[in-house]
């Protein structure tokens, strides 16, 4: 079998700078409390359950005056809010590109322009930057929810969420475009940059090998936008946790490419390709 290890693949800065937040908080005494997941990795959760963090799903079940980690995806106004109504103290890992975006959002709301951000329904990231402005903020994910906009605001904008897939929003914006030819984009796009080259290695790799294995969780947007990205490809693509979860098949492909999402650690690409050389 011959293995192809795709560059760049793993840690983005955003999930470094999370995990270092949280090392550091430990490191110093202190018991955090992270609201949902600090990044979306199984192993990495649990991993961290093992130290002491305790990760919790609403801001209620922290005791006051605790410390409460906000993770790299972010969270809305009114999260940071309710933390302060509850004197929690703030150790804040939302990646600069996610606040980015909410920025981007306040300045077009401020300047009464609509916003169409497209992005996953139930995905943190999304849920914070639309609290930014739950009035002038129509969620979309695919073309059918084009109809869900309302009509005759006076401007129109767009933004997304950091890790969707490239050219699937790239063929939204074009059917936006088609009904509002004057919609506003910012100067930089919001899917990011480790997102969009971690897509263009996978793409590129899939011209090559059979099959490509991706490290990641099922949760994880990143990982899953690089396995629809390998499919649409025309190859065939597993998202695993780990080398245990792959199928008994996956020994018989003769060519195969081998990365990871934004939020897998490299030992566990690392143990996949010792399990595929075996
Ligand atoms: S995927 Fe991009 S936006 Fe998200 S944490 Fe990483 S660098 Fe930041």
């Amino acid at each position: 079998m011959k293995i192809e290890l795709i560059t760049p693949r793993g840690f983005c800065r955003g999930v470094q700078n999370a995990l270092d937040l949280l090392d550091k908080a430990l490191a110093q005494g202190l018991q955090p409390y992270v609201l949902n997941e600090i990044v979306h990795n199984k192993t990495i959760i649990a991993a961290y359950q093992q130290k002491g963090v305790i990760f919790v799903k609403d801001l209620q079940s922290v005791p006051p005056h605790s410390y409460i980690v906000f993770s790299a995806h972010g969270v809305s106004p009114g999260t940071r809010s309710q933390a302060a109504a509850r004197k929690l103290k703030i150790l804040d890992a939302t990646c600069p590109l996610v606040k980015k975006v909410h920025q981007e959002a306040v300045a077009y709301t401020r300047q009464g322009t609509h916003i169409i951000y497209i992005g996953h329904q139930k995905h943190e990231e999304a849920a914070g930057v639309c609290g930014e402005a739950p009035q002038n903020i129509t969620l979309i994910e695919k073309a059918s929810d084009i109809a869900l906009i309302p009509r005759g605001q006076k401007q129109y904008a767009v933004l997304t969420q950091t890790t969707l897939n490239v050219k699937e929003t790239a063929r939204l914006i074009a059917e936006l475009k088609k009904i509002w030819p004057h919609l506003r984009e910012p100067d930089k796009k919001d899917i990011c940059h480790a997102t969009t080259v971690r897509q263009e290695a996978v793409q590129k790799a899939a011209a090559q090998v059979e099959a490509i294995i991706i490290i990641g969780s099922q949760n994880s947007s990143n990982s899953a936008r690089l396995q629809e990205t390998a499919a649409a490809a025309g190859c065939r693509a597993y998202l695993v946790d780990n080398y245990r979860e792959l199928p008994p098949e996956i020994k018989q492909y003769q060519r195969i490419g081998l990365t990871s999402g934004a939020s897998a650690p490299e030992y566990l690409v690392q143990e996949c390709l010792e399990f595929l050389q075996t």
